[in-house]
């Protein structure tokens, strides 16, 4: 490409808006501009990066055997509601209606989609498992857009949904997951680590998450100084041995009025914490699990909670908000998906519906057996905290270190969660009618590349690896109205393109300044530069990473290139 011909608006200034360097480089290198809050376009050297991601992307996810579709990103509400995310996903949906009135949803995420897809066609464990991919524009109204396109609004994902009669086979599916995104991280230059996570408001069970370790990362790591161990900090709290009382409730009686302060400690409780762990909490009243707890997305200043009755979903904000409707409104406290030290909490109420404790939140129904002191009140839990640095790691080898990471992959088994609500199910060998058992893989593919863009970057400009460089070669004629110059320049080009090469011309009659100032900036592998040497048919070249110079003959290029 010439860049006469493309679109590359370089800045010598750094844009004041923009606090991360991948971000301010991908602005001043040309390769992105913002068009509103966490929304950008990609310019033509972002495009090409970006696809370059995909490709890599594309290649592992076929290796294993996952196959690419192409999934609408306009979703009828009524697929939400089924599966209860309508009420309980929050603002982060954003959702629109049709000239009918009819409600929809912006693909925040596809499970819905892709599970409502293979229940009317997927009708034989025969056909299992199947393995489904895709990349599009995911849309997410994040309450705080930031670091570019490390955390937008519209972002491109990467996200896989696989399908399987068995336990096992989610299992052997996971396994090639994990491999394939270690290879994809692996191929493009990151310094990563797979950290044992919280499900978020996805819900499921094992699930990893796919940290690039960098100083700007909004999640905390936490890895054994000895062993393999590394953890999400929310889930890590929860692995190290914190007091959990052994039994759980297991019956259920009808009292009259309720508890004030058993609710009143609960709710005292979860302000207390509050400002700690917790952000949102979902008050489901109409199914028989009523909480959910979870620390959201790097909020953790504000509780907020929103009350899911059908489609009547209301917002408390304040703690006193919490203790009211706590005090008047709760049957029973189940809470799940529930991150850090709320999860012990949490965990002992799951076991107990687990246990067969049912119809909680039947009028006047409250836990009995649930006795402040043990259960859930302030004393049992007084010295519940996130896991610090220095505790013995959960695996009994090293102890316990902090690192900040940028989430980029996140991979779960979520079993049967959405297939069972939404009625898709197969029959097994035995002619019966079993919801799938899924697994769900996603991978921030537009955030991949500014985490690529953080790490490989110095104080001239990006220093892109080879797998995603916009272009390989660099030819650069320092004065285009020098003919020698120009017809060589030229000529490489030409030699280059037709020998596989992806090669960007500066074919500008600039000062030479400029050229290099925007040759470091873009930062493509190699650099050709055809200047006062050009007439003895000598080429200066530059490898951007190393700094390394080196002179080549003219013919010797073809040759030394590779
Ligand atoms: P985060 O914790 O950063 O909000 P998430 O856990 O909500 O991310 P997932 O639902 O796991 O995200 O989505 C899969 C992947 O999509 C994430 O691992 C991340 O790489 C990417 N992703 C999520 N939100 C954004 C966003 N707002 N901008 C860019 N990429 C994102
Ligand atoms: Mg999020
Ligand atoms: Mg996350
Ligand atoms: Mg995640």
């Amino acid at each position: 490409m010439k860049q006469t011909a493309t679109f590359i608006p370089t800045l010598r200034e750094t844009p004041a808006d923009a606090e991360v360097k991948s971000h301010q480089l991908l602005l001043r290198a040309g390769f992105i501009r913002q068009n509103t809050s966490g929304i950008y376009s990609f310019l033509p050297l972002g495009k090409r990066v970006l696809q370059k991601v995909e490709n890599v992307i594309r290649e592992e996810m076929e290796a294993v055997n996952s196959v690419e579709v192409f999934l609408p990103a306009m979703q009828q509400a009524e697929l939400w509601q089924e599966t209860g995310r309508w009420y309980s996903y929050g603002d982060e949906l954003m959702r629109l209606k049709d000239r009918n009135g009819r409600e929809f949803a912006l693909g925040a995420t596809h499970e819905e989609v892709i599970t409502s897809l293979l229940r009317d066609e997927i009708k034989s464990y025969k056909k299992l498992p199947l393995n489904l991919f895709q990349i599009q524009s995911k849309f997410r109204d994040e309450k705080r857009p930031r670091f570019g396109l490390l955390r937008g609004r519209e972002f491109l994902m990467k996200d896989a949904y696989s399908f399987h009669a068995t336990p096992e086979s989610l299992d052997e599916t996971y396994n090639d997951m994990m491999q394939a995104y270690t290879n994809i991280f692996t191929r493009l230059g990151l310094n990563f680590r797979a950290v044992i996570a919280d499900s978020g408001a996805i819900g499921g069970k094992d699930n990893h998450e796919f940290m690039v370790l960098s100083e700007i990362g909004e999640d905390t790591i936490a890895y054994s100084d000895s062993s393999s161990y590394a953890a999400n900090i929310e889930m890590a709290a929860v692995n190290v041995d914190y007091p959990v009382p052994a039994e759980a409730p297991k019956t259920l009686e009808k009292i009259e009025t309720p508890d004030q302060k058993t609710i009143s400690q609960v709710a005292e409780f979860l302000r207390t914490t509050a400002d700690q762990c917790i952000k949102t909490l979902v008050f489901k009243a109409d199914e028989e699990l009523v909480l959910v707890l979870s620390r959201g997305d790097h909020d953790i200043n504000e509780v907020k909670v929103k009350h899911a009755t059908g489609a009547k979903v209301v917002e408390l904000a304040t703690p006193e908000e919490v203790k009211e409707l706590l005090a008047c409104d709760i049957g029973s406290i189940g809470p799940v998906n529930v991150p850090s030290s709320i999860r012990v909490f949490a965990d002992h109420a799951i076991k107990s519906i687990a246990n067969g404790v049912t119809g909680a939140n039947e009028e006047g129904f409250h836990w009995i057996n649930v006795t402040p002191d043990q259960d859930f009140s302030v004393e049992a839990y007084a010295d519940l905290r996130f896991v610090q640095e220095g505790d013995p790691s959960p695996d009994g080898e090293g102890t316990i270190q902090f690192a900040k990471g940028i989430e980029v992959g996140h991979i779960f088994k979520l079993g049967t969660r959405y297939s069972e609500d939404m009625k898709a199910t197969f029959l097994n060998d035995q002619g019966r009618a079993m919801p799938y058992i899924m697994g769900c893989y996603g991978i921030g593919v537009s955030r991949v590349m500014a985490a690529v863009a953080e790490q490989f970057q110095d104080e001239n400009g990006f220093t892109w690896p080879d797998a995603i460089a916009p272009y390989e070669v660099h030819i650069v004629p320092v004065n285009m109205k020098d003919e020698t110059q120009r017809e060589l320049g030229q000529e490489l080009y030409k030699e280059l393109q037709s020998n596989r090469y992806e090669v960007l011309l500066d074919d500008r009659t600039e000062r030479a300044g400029v050229k290099f100032a925007d040759a470091d900036l873009i930062g493509l592998p190699l650099r050709v530069t055809v200047g006062k040497k050009a007439a003895e048919g000598i080429l200066e070249v530059k490898n951007r990473r190393t700094g390394e110079t080196f002179e080549w003959k003219r013919e010797e290029l073809i040759e030394q290139v590779q």
